[in-house]
């Protein structure tokens, strides 16, 4: 044991959709209280709002709406590694981890000895973590670039591309909709009328309004930030999962996925590692969910039903579904 030591580790990022907040979730997920047993739809509570307890048993499932909106997270993340780290495109790997997100290695002998506090650094980068707009000469001269495509990379461009994309893509109400304070909503009110009147405006003036738009950059720093799951990128022990292989909750393999192709990829199907016969199972209850080109459910009250293997073994994993005896 004591000639045992540490090499080095990949950079690795987990991106999982169960920490992306979305509406579906309050319609596919149940928690249970373990102590008093009160259940309730949508993600788990802090705490049991009868007993007060913090101990839950939580039934998650993964919709595509889900799966899309991790989708959208790691596009921002290999986005920042390749454009504003720099890392090359042979060293970004990403992959479906098999449950419901993504996870993105870079494996880059740059990185292999970093320790805990430098990949922390890396990590605050990416969740825009303490930002200062000033630092990063965001604000330059009392004016904001603002464009599709802003020069000098980093947050600089991406802020200056995220306020150009909510004024452009955005109705008034929908503007309105943003929880931003009022004098704020003015502000991206004027800019839009500014950007309507003159199209490709490069500057938005700032001089008169400091507080606003340090509101409306924080907004839009958390719009353009990834939501990674900080504490796997960070911890330089973590052993994360091999390529190919199952994953318990779900029978789904991890798989990669080309880079640049992920839009297109669809894990629901390509993360399916068994692909014939079928089995019989009683599914205690399940919403509809789909895997490969199929819907099932919902099922409810121990329905007897065949499915196909992997179907069956994707419920029987999730805890959703018991082995009917006679079957096997
Ligand atoms: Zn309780
Ligand atoms: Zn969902």
């Amino acid at each position: 044991m004591a000639e045992k030591g540490w090499l080095g580790a990949d950079l690795v990022f987990d991106i999982d959709s169960d920490h992306i907040p979305t509406a579906c979730q309050k319609v596919h997920d149940r928690w249970l209280c373990r102590n008093c047993g009160v259940a309730g739809r949508g993600p788990s509570p802090e705490m049991c709002p009868e007993c007060g307890g913090a101990r839950f048993d939580s039934k998650t499932w993964a919709c595509d709406k889900c799966i899309e909106s991790a989708k959208r997270e790691t596009l921002k993340l290999t986005s920042m590694l390749l454009e504003d780290f720099g890392f090359s495109q042979d060293s970004v790997r990403v992959y479906f981890s098999g449950h419901r997100g993504y996870h993105v290695h870079v494996d880059d002998k740059g990185v292999h000895k970093l320790d805990s506090m430098a990949r922390k650094e890396i990590v605050d980068y990416i969740i825009g973590l303490g930002l200062k707009a000033r630092l990063h000469r965001i604000v330059d001269n009392h004016r904001i670039p603002l464009a599709s495509d802003v020069e000098g990379g980093g947050w600089k461009r991406r802020i200056g591309f995220g306020i150009h994309k909510l004024v452009t893509a955005s109705t008034p109400s929908e503007l309105d909709s943003l929880g931003l304070s009022k004098p704020a909503l003015k502000k991206l009110r004027e800019t839009k009328e500014i950007l309507q009147t003159s199209g490709e405006s490069k500057w938005i003036n700032v001089t008169d309004s400091g507080k606003s738009w340090e509101e409306i950059i924080d907004f839009v720093v958390s719009q353009q930030s990834s939501g990674i799951d900080t504490v796997v990128t960070t911890d330089i022990h973590r052993l994360i999962r091999l390529n190919g292989s199952l994953h318990g909750k779900t029978a789904l393999m991890k798989v990669e996925v080309p880079l640049g192709g992920l839009d297109e990829f669809d894990p629901l199907k390509e993360a399916v590692a068994f692909k014939t016969g079928s089995l019989v199972v009683d599914v205690v209850e399940a919403p509809r969910f789909r895997l490969g080109d199929t819907s099932y459910g919902p099922y409810k009250d121990d329905s007897q039903v065949e499915l196909p293997t992997a179907v069956a073994l994707f419920l029987l994993c999730k805890n959703a579904a018991k082995v009917v005896k006679d079957s096997v």
